[in-house]
């Protein structure tokens, strides 16, 4: 693993804020390049090429969601949103259109960091890492045969769990929002019906987590949606 080959665009208009990202991203190692605007930003994606994009949803000409759009159509970068408190809706339109992850500022440079690891990472390990078990804590996942087990006891899950923590093993530690799962396990015409979620996950986490109150893996983000953490 070289770090040093690791190139970050960061996308964000208040000059301050770039400064200080820069200087934690380089302090890792990271080759840091800038932009200020969604049209800057397109252009910098385009000739850099970065394995990760840090992207400020509130950026004087577009929408930073319009950046995401465009840059899926031909690039497969994790972009990681940074949004502003009260704009919850824009942060999650940002995960429905293609974004991988969130900060919101305020934030901690420790934080940013482990996210951003975390993405080169998985960036790195794309080509390897869907295999047909996955496993997180005592958790072992054979997505082919439908067999889940905990420290090596069998546990039944109904066809609708089973889909959900599949659709959370393929997000591969992504931030799914709602309406995301809400489409990939149920379908159609579900996308509003979060509280389904709310209640088939406490069923996962009941037969899952060591305590379900406390979840180590099946993890909440509040008003956003869910990810699956730990996953090896
Ligand atoms: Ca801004």
């Amino acid at each position: 693993m070289n770090a040093l080959s690791d190139r970050v665009l960061l996308v964000e208009d208040d000059a301050s804020i770039r400064r200080f990202l820069r200087a934690a991203l380089e302090d890792e190692g990271l080759q840091v390049s800038e932009a200020d605007s969604v049209r800057r930003g397109l252009i910098e994606a385009a000739s850099r090429q970065p394995q990760l994009v840090i992207l400020d949803l509130g950026l004087p000409d577009a929408d930073g969601k319009q950046f995401i759009v465009e840059l899926r159509s031909w690039s497969e970068a994790p972009v990681i949103v940074l949004s502003a408190r009260d704009r919850e809706h824009e942060k999650v339109a940002a995960l429905d259109a293609g974004a991988d992850d969130y900060l919101t500022k305020p934030f901690g440079v420790p934080e940013l960091m482990a996210r951003v690891r975390a993405h080169l990472r998985r960036g790195r390990g794309a080509a390897t890492s869907h295999g047909q078990v996955a496993s997180f804590g005592a958790v072992q996942v054979d997505l082919a045969r439908h067999e889940v087990t905990r420290s090596g006891e069998p546990v039944h899950l109904t066809p609708t769990e089973f889909r959900l923590l599949a659709a959370l093993i393929r997000g591969n530690g992504r931030v799914l929002t709602h309406r995301q799962l809400l489409l990939e396990v149920w379908g159609p015409g579900y996308a509003d019906r979060a509280h389904y979620l709310r209640i088939y996950m406490a069923q996962l986490r009941q037969k899952l987590e060591s305590d379900p109150a406390l979840p180590l893996h099946l993890i909440t983000e509040l008003q956003v949606g869910y990810r699956l953490a730990g996953l090896n």
